[in-house]
């Protein structure tokens, strides 16, 4: 019990006028941290993890109602849930929840965590016993001036809908079972705020399955903030992203970042500064709830090879590869769903025809060509009526684009004599090549400008909408007057989104004879049918209202067999067999002809 003197100091100090501080000065003012608990134990630091600091102020900002927090792990969320309460509790008492998935786990989370902080705070200990014996204070509910601190188990149902509370936290709600009588926990947690005008929602919490994830809907329905970071090297503000980090085969520890912009090495050691001066950007419009992303990149207790190891050892096994996106990328793991096709459905149905000959119905051969700057990407089909195709072969060939390395690899696939079923032999009748890249546009050309003869042709993918697959080329050489010259490269764009919807509506086929399949051979690499089914079809409903659809490549998936088909299917229009007046009795008697002639 506390002394009629100990009531009347905290009444004093609760009456005595005084600045009030936002959630991180709070912090920073009152929060140490305890040995147990943490890794750097001693004075909490906003400035450690600049980018908790928005988050944190948010609950002290009387214009945001709910804050919803989509993170990894090793960010230090439970640190920042954890100064909230301290704000509430020193600052602006009031009741406060905050809900755990179980029992178990609230429990262990007032035991390791609140009971800590409330013990290695100096400015708390007087206010809130830690003693659990007292009449006002057990494990799970600490009362104190002004207010209450509730800690409950989402797993509970009785402890769920019991009284109301002003500021609700709610801690890993995508560990929350949705299964059973409970039904939505979260949402009828939420509910014991509605008494309040002024309630606070805070969602905590690392995200798990797209489309069972409450917190990437919450974050969906949110501003959408994103901590954008200058380069060290040219300033260019950025998010970290996945795909920018870098690694040795041999070294995968000593990971690094490269800037998009000026291809700059960015090291662990920049990472202080740069988390000093980055900034939350907002991607959707403010209503009242705020919405923050971040992931184990910007983490001062992570490095880039710590996140690449990490990868590497989980990349193999679909289940923890799935964590891994959850707990180090923060995000959501898309699973397959219907509307996407199932590459192993696709691999099922493979035929037993050999790689590298062309069976009965296939008449004309092209390849579409990749390029990537240490490999090129080749994927061969052969083309019959009915525009029916077969795949012939899928190779990568690696060498760094500005050698010949690669490109004399491709010229034995131009030189090569491919079997035919009747015993005839077929060559590659039009290549396309990838030159949307800036760096190696140039070898592109180069290459195309060499095998022009050879049918070969450079390509470009057009994100532009509704694009036919190929467009009218357009000439690329051009002397110094402005006028092109009889061999100048002639540029051929490919309707991308076209093109992709083609060629899935086609593998989604059931039966052979129906006109456009695909025919796969046995034996083609799992790195095939995964990079072509890479893409999905998405239907998002903007803020505005207006419904956008478009493609877009799964994450964390290559999709570059996927563009080879998409340039075969664009070399084989700009041969013409999509036309009525092609003639496929003609090309079937030109191989018969070349069979007698031999
Ligand atoms: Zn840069």
């Amino acid at each position: 019990m506390q002394t009629a003197w100990e009531i009347a100091k905290q009444t004093l100090t609760l009456l005595t006028p005084r600045l009030k501080l936002s959630v991180s000065e709070n912090a920073d003012h009152h929060r140490v941290l305890s040995t147990e608990a943490s890794s750097e134990p001693g004075r909490w630091r906003t400035s450690r993890t600049p980018y908790l600091k928005e988050i944190m102020d948010c609950f002290s900002d009387p214009s945001v109602e709910e804050v919803d927090f989509m993170s990894s792990t090793q960010v230090g969320k439970t640190s920042c849930l954890e100064n909230v309460i301290l704000y509430y509790i020193l600052e602006a008492p009031c009741p406060i929840l905050v809900a755990q998935p179980t029992v178990d786990m609230a429990e262990t989370f007032s035991r390791d965590r609140i009971a800590k902080m409330l013990r290695d705070c100096p400015s708390l200990s007087d206010i809130v016993s830690i003693k659990t014996r007292d009449s006002q204070n057990t494990l799970l509910h600490k009362s104190f001036v002004g207010g209450n601190l509730n800690i409950i188990g989402a797993n509970s149902p009785s402890s769920v809908s019991s009284r109301s509370c002003k500021v609700i936290l709610i801690d890993e709600e995508d560990r929350m079972s949705t299964s059973g009588s409970e039904g939505d926990s979260s949402r009828l947690i939420i509910r014991r705020a509605n008494n309040f005008p002024d309630r606070k929602i805070g969602r905590f919490s690392t995200p798990g399955n797209e489309g069972k994830s409450k917190i990437a809907e919450a974050f969906k329905r949110s501003d959408k903030r994103y901590y954008n970071v200058p380069c060290p090297h040219c300033r260019m503000p950025q998010i970290l992203y996945w795909t920018n980090i870098k690694w040795d085969e041999d070294s995968p520890q000593h990971a690094w970042y490269e800037c998009p912009n000026c291809k700059g090495i960015i090291r662990n050691t920049h990472k202080t500064e740069m988390l000093r001066d980055g900034v939350w950007i907002p991607t959707a419009k403010f209503t009242n709830r705020a919405g923050f992303h971040i992931w184990e990149a910007y983490s001062p207790w992570r490095t880039f090879g710590d996140i690449v190891v990490n990868f590497l050892e989980c990349k193999d096994n679909p289940e923890s590869f799935k964590t891994w996106v959850n707990t180090s990328l923060g995000e959501p793991y898309e699973e397959v769903t219907g509307k996407e096709l199932d590459y192993a459905k696709l691999q099922a149905r493979a035929e037993p025809y050999k790689i590298l000959t062309v069976p009965k119905g296939g008449l004309i051969l092209t390849a579409g060509v990749d390029v990537q700057h240490d490999r090129l990407a080749l994927v061969i089909r052969a083309w019959g009526r009915d525009e029916k195709s077969w795949l012939i072969y899928y190779q990568e060939l690696w060498g760094d684009i500005f050698t010949k390395e690669p490109w004399e690899q491709l010229d034995t696939f131009l030189d090569m004599e491919f079997d035919h079923h009747s015993g005839a032999k077929l060559k590659i009748r039009r290549m396309a090549i990838d030159s949307g890249d800036g760096n190696s546009k140039n070898e592109v050309y180069n290459y195309c400008r060499n095998n022009a003869r050879r049918g070969v042709i450079p390509i470009k993918g057009s994100s532009t909408k509704n694009k036919p697959i190929v467009s009218r080329p357009s000439t690329q050489d051009f002397d110094y007057k402005g006028r092109s010259f009889p061999q100048s490269i002639r540029l051929y764009l490919v309707g991308s989104d076209t093109a992709t919807a083609t060629i899935y509506g086609r593998l989604g086929l059931e039966r052979e004879d129906q006109r456009g399949y695909y025919h796969f051979p046995i034996g083609i690499a799992d790195q095939y049918y995964s990079e072509l089914t890479s893409e999905k079809f998405v239907t998002e409903i903007a803020k505005n209202g207006i419904t956008k659809e478009y493609w877009r490549v799964l994450p964390k998936r290559r999709n570059e067999v996927l563009d080879c088909e998409k340039y075969n299917l664009a070399a084989a229009y700009t041969i013409g067999i999509n036309l009525k007046a092609w003639d496929w009795d003609k090309e079937e008697a030109r191989i018969n002809k070349s069979l007698e002639s031999e």
